[in-house]
């Protein structure tokens, strides 16, 4: 497979528009059969839904070209099962789980030249993605949907090595309790745009968020879950209904599990506790694993032994098991790595 002419090892992580993308269509109560397109423009009236209510969803997963030379992505079925279950939430209709992973496999295929080679470090970022798209003024759900899938080539998310971050406790919160923090809502990005935009301005790369109703639980960052690790090497992770469950921090755990050995306990983490604890990270598809070196609550800062020059020692083991699978030179647990043919 030839493949584009790009300098792999310098992309950053923005969008470019490549070839293909994939595009169905939800009107009269179904959705049509869909297929590729190569327009990258969508024409919507005014008053679409998406516009004025916010009614969007969307995915984000990966493919990557696996040391044997294969392409693949990595449990896209749980991506969409995850879309489905966002889509009900927002009375929105599911596309099914079977058509998601089919679309994803023709847009892969598609823009086979756009993934990047093995050893770069970038992969193929690839977004589903879905919204009302009729005209509504009285509140209430659309009826026609458009659901779409495009994808673009990234960089590393962190040029030169993840490096120990440090983020703030945040006093806005993510999500109402009982609300939407648990699906993948554009609506939870726009609300956090202000948050994340205020940390920069203080000099932090993240919010760190607690538990909306009493404040005194780790929940998540605006757009990754947290692992903690203990003194004594296991793996803790914060349980929430709030929270969105991470397909990473899902494998992670597994990972712990299976091939480290390790205990992992998911379950509500007091922020009381958190400066026991020997090692912190952020974790998501688009990183990974980013490793937290220090939490600033309110000037008070809680510094982790891992430090601000590299990962912990038990995250490191996860990053690199973790990765190994995804590119191919660990075995993966059967039905992780699904290969684009
Ligand atoms: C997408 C997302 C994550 C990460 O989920 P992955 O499936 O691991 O990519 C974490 N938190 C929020 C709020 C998200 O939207």
């Amino acid at each position: 497979m030839s493949k584009k002419n790009i300098d792999w090892g310098n992309l950053d992580f923005n969008y470019r528009k490549t070839d293909y993308r994939y595009v169905a269509n939800y009107k009269d109560g179904k959705w049509d059969e869909g297929g590729l397109t190569t327009n990258d423009m969508i024409s919507m009236n005014e008053c679409a839904c998406v516009l004025q209510y916010a009614q969007t969803c969307f995915e984000g997963l990966k493919a990557y070209t696996t040391q044997d030379g294969r392409t693949v992505t990595f449990r896209p079925d749980l991506n969409a099962e995850r879309m489905y279950d966002t889509a009900l939430r927002l009375e929105m209709p599911p596309f099914e789980k079977d058509r998601f992973i089919d679309a994803i496999e023709k847009v892969v295929k598609a823009n086979e030249e756009w993934v990047p080679p093995y050893g770069s470090g970038a992969t193929l970022y690839i977004r589903p993605f879905m919204f009302g798209i009729n005209p509504v003024i009285g509140v209430k759900p659309a009826e026609d949907y458009m659901f779409r899938v495009f994808c673009t080539p990234v960089g590393p998310y962190f040029k030169g090595g993840a490096k120990p971050i440090v983020v703030k406790i945040s006093d806005f919160d993510r999500a109402a309790p009982h609300g939407t923090g648990h699906i993948k809502a554009g609506l939870n990005y726009a609300m956090s745009l202000h948050p994340i935009m205020e940390a920069h301005r203080q000099g932090f790369a993240e919010n760190m968020y607690l538990d909306p109703g009493t404040r005194s639980k780790v929940e998540e960052t605006g757009g990754a879950n947290i692992l903690f690790v203990t003194k004594d090497g296991k793996l803790v992770t914060p349980k929430s209904d709030s929270i969105l469950p991470s397909i990473t921090r899902r494998s992670l755990c597994e990972v712990a599990e299976k091939y480290l050995g390790l205990e992992v306990e998911q379950r509500e983490v007091y922020f009381d506790e958190v400066p026991d604890f020997a090692e912190c990270g952020l974790c998501g598809t688009a990183a990974v694993i980013s490793p937290v070196g220090k939490i600033n609550d309110h000037g008070r800062e809680i510094c982790f032994p891992s430090g601000m020059d590299e990962m912990g020692p038990v995250t490191r083991q996860l990053y690199d098991t973790l990765t190994g699978i995804q590119m191919g030179r660990i075995d993966a647990p059967e039905g992780w790595i699904h290969e684009i043919k």
